[in-house]
Protein backbone atom coordinates (compact mmCIF):
# COMPACT_ATOMS: atom_id res chain seq x y z
CA UNK A 1 0.00 0.00 0.00
CA UNK A 2 1.22 3.56 -0.63
CA UNK A 3 0.12 6.59 1.11
CA UNK A 4 1.30 10.07 -0.30
CA UNK A 5 2.54 12.99 2.76
CA UNK A 6 4.13 15.62 3.19
CA UNK A 7 7.17 16.57 5.41
CA UNK A 8 7.61 20.32 6.21
CA UNK A 9 11.63 20.52 6.97
CA UNK A 10 13.33 23.73 7.04
CA UNK A 11 17.74 24.39 7.24
CA UNK A 12 19.21 26.50 9.40
CA UNK A 13 22.88 27.16 10.51
CA UNK A 14 25.49 29.80 9.01
CA UNK A 15 25.97 31.39 5.70
CA UNK A 16 28.21 29.49 3.28
CA UNK A 17 27.86 26.34 4.81
CA UNK A 18 25.84 24.64 2.02
CA UNK A 19 22.64 24.42 2.82
CA UNK A 20 21.34 25.92 -0.58
CA UNK A 21 23.64 23.42 -2.06
CA UNK A 22 22.34 20.53 -0.11
CA UNK A 23 18.65 21.66 -1.34
CA UNK A 24 19.70 21.71 -5.13
CA UNK A 25 21.39 18.31 -5.11
CA UNK A 26 18.17 16.54 -2.97
CA UNK A 27 16.08 18.41 -5.39
CA UNK A 28 17.88 18.66 -9.22
CA UNK A 29 20.86 16.31 -8.24
CA UNK A 30 23.03 19.47 -9.36
CA UNK A 31 25.71 20.94 -7.45
CA UNK A 32 26.72 25.31 -8.56
CA UNK A 33 30.19 26.15 -7.53
CA UNK A 34 29.50 29.64 -7.20
CA UNK A 35 26.16 29.77 -5.94
CA UNK A 36 24.21 33.09 -4.55
CA UNK A 37 23.45 33.84 -0.60
CA UNK A 38 20.04 33.33 -0.42
CA UNK A 39 17.79 35.89 0.24
CA UNK A 40 15.36 35.85 2.86
CA UNK A 41 14.75 32.39 2.62
CA UNK A 42 13.78 30.16 -0.51
CA UNK A 43 11.35 27.75 -1.04
CA UNK A 44 11.93 24.09 -2.86
CA UNK A 45 10.07 20.46 -3.44
CA UNK A 46 10.51 17.48 -4.31
CA UNK A 47 8.37 14.01 -3.78
CA UNK A 48 10.27 10.83 -3.18
CA UNK A 49 9.50 6.96 -2.22
CA UNK A 50 10.20 6.26 1.10
CA UNK A 51 10.15 2.80 2.38
CA UNK A 52 10.54 1.67 5.73
CA UNK A 53 12.33 3.35 8.45
CA UNK A 54 15.91 4.59 9.56
CA UNK A 55 18.40 2.10 10.51
CA UNK A 56 18.73 3.09 13.80
CA UNK A 57 15.17 2.22 14.53
CA UNK A 58 14.55 -1.21 14.71
CA UNK A 59 10.88 -1.27 14.63
CA UNK A 60 8.82 -2.86 12.17
CA UNK A 61 9.44 -1.21 8.41
CA UNK A 62 5.92 0.81 7.61
CA UNK A 63 5.66 0.28 3.79
CA UNK A 64 6.03 2.46 1.04
CA UNK A 65 5.19 6.02 1.67
CA UNK A 66 5.28 8.53 -1.19
CA UNK A 67 6.95 11.75 0.87
CA UNK A 68 6.38 15.03 -0.51
CA UNK A 69 9.32 17.30 0.74
CA UNK A 70 8.27 20.70 1.41
CA UNK A 71 11.74 22.50 1.86
CA UNK A 72 12.81 26.27 3.32
CA UNK A 73 16.32 26.92 3.01
CA UNK A 74 16.78 29.95 4.88
CA UNK A 75 19.48 32.89 4.49
CA UNK A 76 22.19 32.48 7.63
CA UNK A 77 23.48 36.16 8.00
CA UNK A 78 22.35 37.97 11.19
CA UNK A 79 19.93 40.07 9.39
CA UNK A 80 17.97 37.40 8.55
CA UNK A 81 18.06 35.67 11.97
CA UNK A 82 14.38 37.12 13.10
CA UNK A 83 12.81 35.84 9.82
CA UNK A 84 13.35 31.90 10.68
CA UNK A 85 10.36 31.78 13.54
CA UNK A 86 8.48 31.77 10.66
CA UNK A 87 9.74 28.96 8.76
CA UNK A 88 10.58 26.48 11.61
CA UNK A 89 7.11 27.17 13.13
CA UNK A 90 5.51 25.53 10.73
CA UNK A 91 7.79 22.63 10.21
CA UNK A 92 7.81 18.99 11.41
CA UNK A 93 11.65 18.73 11.09
CA UNK A 94 14.84 20.97 11.13
CA UNK A 95 18.21 20.23 9.55
CA UNK A 96 20.98 22.24 11.61
CA UNK A 97 23.89 21.96 8.87
CA UNK A 98 27.36 23.33 9.55
CA UNK A 99 30.94 23.37 7.91
CA UNK A 100 33.40 20.38 8.76
CA UNK A 101 35.87 22.16 7.66
CA UNK A 102 34.61 25.70 9.79
CA UNK A 103 34.73 25.09 13.76
CA UNK A 104 32.80 28.28 14.35
CA UNK A 105 29.73 27.02 12.06
CA UNK A 106 29.66 23.94 14.12
CA UNK A 107 29.47 26.04 17.64
CA UNK A 108 26.67 28.44 15.85
CA UNK A 109 24.33 25.21 15.79
CA UNK A 110 24.18 25.50 19.88
CA UNK A 111 22.43 29.23 19.51
CA UNK A 112 20.02 27.79 16.71
CA UNK A 113 19.45 24.46 18.96
CA UNK A 114 18.09 26.66 21.92
CA UNK A 115 16.32 28.50 20.29
CA UNK A 116 14.54 25.80 18.60
CA UNK A 117 13.91 24.11 21.84
CA UNK A 118 12.16 27.62 23.55
CA UNK A 119 10.48 28.56 20.91
CA UNK A 120 10.16 25.53 17.88
CA UNK A 121 7.29 23.06 17.80
CA UNK A 122 7.68 20.56 20.86
CA UNK A 123 7.74 17.52 18.54
CA UNK A 124 10.49 19.07 15.89
CA UNK A 125 12.83 16.49 14.58
CA UNK A 126 16.15 17.27 14.63
CA UNK A 127 18.58 16.45 12.46
CA UNK A 128 22.79 17.45 12.82
CA UNK A 129 24.38 18.05 9.13
CA UNK A 130 28.18 18.20 8.80
CA UNK A 131 28.40 19.01 5.23
CA UNK A 132 31.52 19.20 2.70
CA UNK A 133 32.60 15.59 3.62
CA UNK A 134 34.31 15.78 -0.07
CA UNK A 135 36.86 18.29 1.91
CA UNK A 136 38.69 15.91 4.01
CA UNK A 137 42.22 17.34 3.90
CA UNK A 138 40.21 20.95 5.06
CA UNK A 139 38.31 19.03 7.95
CA UNK A 140 38.31 20.44 11.64
CA UNK A 141 35.31 19.33 12.97
CA UNK A 142 35.42 15.52 13.98
CA UNK A 143 33.17 13.30 12.83
CA UNK A 144 32.66 11.98 16.72
CA UNK A 145 31.91 15.74 17.84
CA UNK A 146 29.50 16.02 15.37
CA UNK A 147 27.74 12.99 16.17
CA UNK A 148 27.80 13.52 20.32
CA UNK A 149 26.51 16.76 19.66
CA UNK A 150 23.68 15.10 17.15
CA UNK A 151 23.49 12.35 19.74
CA UNK A 152 23.16 15.62 23.19
CA UNK A 153 19.97 16.86 20.89
CA UNK A 154 18.17 13.47 20.63
CA UNK A 155 18.93 14.14 17.04
CA UNK A 156 20.02 12.25 13.61
CA UNK A 157 23.54 12.70 12.30
CA UNK A 158 24.57 12.77 9.10
CA UNK A 159 27.96 13.87 6.70
CA UNK A 160 27.02 15.12 3.68
CA UNK A 161 28.47 16.57 0.42
CA UNK A 162 26.12 18.43 -1.98
CA UNK A 163 29.35 18.53 -4.11
CA UNK A 164 29.85 15.22 -5.04
CA UNK A 165 26.00 13.93 -3.62
CA UNK A 166 27.08 11.42 -0.65
CA UNK A 167 24.48 11.27 1.68
CA UNK A 168 22.42 13.83 0.46
CA UNK A 169 19.13 11.96 -0.36
CA UNK A 170 19.93 10.07 3.38
CA UNK A 171 19.92 13.14 5.43
CA UNK A 172 16.54 13.73 3.74
CA UNK A 173 14.87 10.18 3.77
CA UNK A 174 15.99 9.58 7.46
CA UNK A 175 14.52 12.98 8.50
CA UNK A 176 11.29 11.94 6.68
CA UNK A 177 11.72 8.39 8.12
CA UNK A 178 11.90 10.41 11.92
CA UNK A 179 8.28 12.42 11.25
CA UNK A 180 5.70 9.99 12.31
CA UNK A 181 2.97 9.25 9.70
CA UNK A 182 -0.05 10.79 11.14
CA UNK A 183 1.57 14.41 11.92
CA UNK A 184 1.63 14.88 7.77
P1 LIG B 1 24.46 28.52 2.29
O1 LIG B 1 24.81 29.96 2.53
O2 LIG B 1 24.45 27.74 3.56
O3 LIG B 1 23.19 28.35 1.52
O4 LIG B 1 25.66 27.90 1.44
P2 LIG B 1 25.72 27.69 -0.16
O5 LIG B 1 24.90 26.51 -0.56
O6 LIG B 1 25.44 28.98 -0.84
O7 LIG B 1 27.25 27.26 -0.32
C1 LIG B 1 28.31 28.12 0.06
C2 LIG B 1 29.56 27.75 -0.72
O8 LIG B 1 30.00 26.44 -0.35
C3 LIG B 1 29.33 27.71 -2.23
O9 LIG B 1 30.48 28.16 -2.87
C4 LIG B 1 29.12 26.22 -2.49
O10 LIG B 1 29.46 25.88 -3.81
C5 LIG B 1 30.05 25.59 -1.48
N1 LIG B 1 29.59 24.25 -1.07
C6 LIG B 1 28.36 23.91 -0.64
N2 LIG B 1 28.30 22.61 -0.33
C7 LIG B 1 29.53 22.10 -0.56
C8 LIG B 1 30.12 20.81 -0.41
O11 LIG B 1 29.49 19.81 -0.02
N3 LIG B 1 31.45 20.69 -0.73
C9 LIG B 1 32.18 21.74 -1.17
N4 LIG B 1 33.47 21.51 -1.46
N5 LIG B 1 31.66 22.98 -1.31
C10 LIG B 1 30.36 23.17 -1.01
MG1 LIG C 1 21.84 29.80 0.95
Amino acid sequence: MSTAESVKVVLLGDSGVGKSSLCLRFVTNQFRPYSEATIGASFMSKTVVVRGLSDDDDAVARGERHVGFKIWDTAGQEKYRSLAPMYYRGSQAAILVYDITKPGSFAALRDWADELRRNGPSDLVLAVCGNKSDLREDRLVDRRAGEEYASSLGALYVETSAKDGDDVERLFVDVARRVPSRSH
